[in-house]
Parts: C-alpha cells; structure tokens; sequence
C-alpha cells in the first residue's frame, strides 16, 4: 500500500512522512477517522515506508522485498489484532489472519460491517477478547526478524472488551523495545481516556466530494457526471463510493428503485408493496443502506427546491427530471419526519433488523407523512 492510493488526507500523510524521514516514530499512534476516511490502509502505507528498504522521502519504493511483503500482509514484524466473532474454532485474530488478509487486499477501504460480511458472522458481536493481549505481549517477546521495528496494528481497539483494554493499557504504559502500536479506529471516544492519553493521534477527516470525484475518475475511468452522482451518495466515504459503482449496474438503478417506493408511499397498494419489500429485503445490506442514503438526499434537494436556492440541487438530469415532480410531496411539517425515518432505518438495518418488516413499516409510515398537506 503506498500512500499515494489514499485519497486526501494531506495533513496526515504529511506527519507520517515527517516521523519516518526524521526517525521520530513515536511508540504509539492512533490513526482516527471515521469509515472511509482511509485510516486503515494509511496504516499500511506507514508500515510500508517504515520497513521500505529503498524508502525516499515521499513514502517507500513499492518493489523491495519489504514493500512486497508488506503490501501483501505478511511482513514477520508486523502484526495484526482485529475483531472476530469467538467461536469454538476461533478464539483470536491469529486464527482468522489469512482471511483478514484476503479481505483487506480485495477492499484496503475495509469497514467492520464488510469484515463481518466476508465472515458471514453479520449476526454476531464484534470483540477484541481478552485471550488477544496475551497473543500480543507473546508475538512482541520475540526480537524482530528484519532487524529493525516491531509493529502491532490494532484495528478497532475500541472492540476491546474492558479486561483485554487494561492489558493493552499496560502495555502501552511499559511498551517492548523497538515497538510501534498502531491503534485504527472508528470511534475514538469509546476508548480508554487512559489509552488516549498514551498515543499520538493522527486524525482523518472525511474525504471531500471533490476528492472523490478526482479519486474515481483516475482509478475507475467513470465519467465527471458518475463520479459526481457517487460522490454525493457516499457522503465523504471513500468505501461506500467504490461500493456503490460496483453495484451500479445491477438491476434497477436507485432512482427506479426509490420512485417505485414513493409511488407505494403515495397510493398504497399491498400486493405491490410485498414485491417491492421482497425485492428490496434479497438485496444484502449494502444495498439497503443505499437505498436510505438516496432517499436522504432526495429529501434534502426536495427541500431545497422548494424552499431555498435551485442551484444547490445537486441531482442532474434524468433524476432532476424526477425531483421537479417529487418536491411539492415535502414541506416543511413532514420532512424532519422522513429523515428521521430513513435516518433510524438505516441504522437498524446496519443492526441486522429484519428488512422485511421494516420496510412494511416504511411505507406506511411514509404513506402517512407524504400525504400530510
Ligand atoms: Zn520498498
């Protein structure tokens, strides 16, 4: 992973160079962005510079064997703690390393939700176990294989349960030699303040809808006006664009799908709902999600069609088309509603609730407010 595969992110990038270049590592970094925000194949990227054998002040070669190893995660110094779902088989990372490895190299934009996917553990809770810190204190006891530093990348350490974040507290409190913590979370405040206050953080902002813009043009060769659609939809979330043209041509696109939902909304009609929810439900999570995300923005341009300035509509053509008819459906009494419905589904949907009834229950609920004069 070199650094220049992430999108944005100057500032950060800029301290991570600085550190290698002037040999100011410090023993333990916390990379914190929210998802998509790249933090975790940052990390890489920083492993990479680190162990590059022919590193340059911009960030490492990108050939050596080092680079080779890192990139494929099997450098012998760094190592990796991420969260699994415990099981009889699987007690820590170490027992489901080969799959982590094979999810990160095809999505280096990894979420938890994608990493639970891959494991088809989307029911199960997510947790760091305390059997980790043992692991950890154990793989760090041997000297480093290369000669030089030892990394300890830990991915959600916020997954810790409060036994496992003490040990690790004390670690960090008396760190091995020649040992980097590489700390990568979503939610730093649901660390340890104690953990806080023992590493350097890094923050990662969410990526600009102008980066991504410039990001899936030069890595996707899609057009401005996709990659600006994408953009909007993925909400500063570098993941979720890449996720959403990947789908894109499977099926109907989302505008068919949403128009076809407020025409339910509008004028009920229970058979026709039922194949809409069934449709809808068979479509995974990711899908759903995107289905709330669009309706959102719909929202959001409806409102400012009717009511503020027609130039900060950001849908175009064809789904313009569509807003010029759907924006007298919402007005000022039902539209903090409806995001708060569409706002709440999507939550519960990244919960595993159970789409079928949801959705039902969507529609009535939106049948109810859409028609609310
Ligand atoms: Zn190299």
């Amino acid at each position: 992973m070199l650094y220049n595969s992430i999108v944005g992110q100057q500032e950060a990038k800029g301290r991570l160079l600085k550190m290698v270049n002037e040999n100011r590592v410090p023993h333990a970094l916390l990379f914190s962005g929210k998802e998509g925000s790249g933090n975790l194949p940052a990390a890489l990227a920083f492993a990479q510079h680190l162990y590059c054998t022919q590193r340059t002040e911009s960030g490492a070669c990108g050939t050596c064997t080092s680079c080779n190893k890192v990139a494929k995660l099997i450098h012998p110094d760094l190592h990796f703690v991420f969260p699994i779902a415990k099981s009889k088989d699987v007690k820590s990372s170490n027992d489901l390393l080969k799959e982590f490895r094979e999810a990160f190299l095809a999505k280096p934009y990894l979420s938890l939700n994608d990493w639970f996917n891959e494991l088809s553990a989307e029911n199960k809770q997510p947790i760091i176990p305390v059997e980790e810190s043992s692991d950890i204190l154990r793989k760090l006891s041997y000297t480093s294989y290369e000669g030089s530093y030892k990394m300890m990348l830990i991915w959600q350490p916020e997954k810790m349960n409060a036994e496992a974040a003490n040990r690790l507290l004390k670690i960090l409190e008396e760190p091995p030699d020649q040992t980097i913590f590489v700390l990568v979370t979503t939610n730093p405040e649901q660390l340890l303040a104690t953990i806080i206050s023992r590493v350097q953080q890094i923050p990662f902002y969410s990526c600009s809808e102008q980066e991504i813009i410039e990001a899936l043009i030069a890595n996707y060769e899609v057009n401005s006006e996709v990659a600006k659609q994408t953009a909007i939809l993925a909400n500063g979330n570098y993941g979720e664009a890449i996720e959403l043209l990947n789908h894109s041509d499977e099926g109907v696109s989302f505008l068919n799908n949403f128009q076809t939902f407020m025409r339910l909304a509008l004028k009920f009609d229970c058979a026709k709902a039922m194949q809409w929810i069934d449709e809808n439900a068979a479509s995974g999570r990711e899908r759903q999600k995107q289905f709330f995300q669009y309706g959102l923005e719909v929202f959001r341009d409806s409102l400012m069609f009717n009511y503020g300035d027609k130039n900060l509509v950001r849908l175009s053509g064809q789904e313009k088309a569509f807003l010029e008819k759907f924006a007298p459906f919402v007005n000022r009494k039902n539209y903090e509603r409806l995001v708060e419905e569409f706002n709440s589904n999507y939550y519960y949907i990244e919960r595993n609730a159970n789409p079928k009834i949801l959705f039902m229950d969507l529609i009535l609920k939106t049948n109810e407010l859409i028609n609310m004069k």
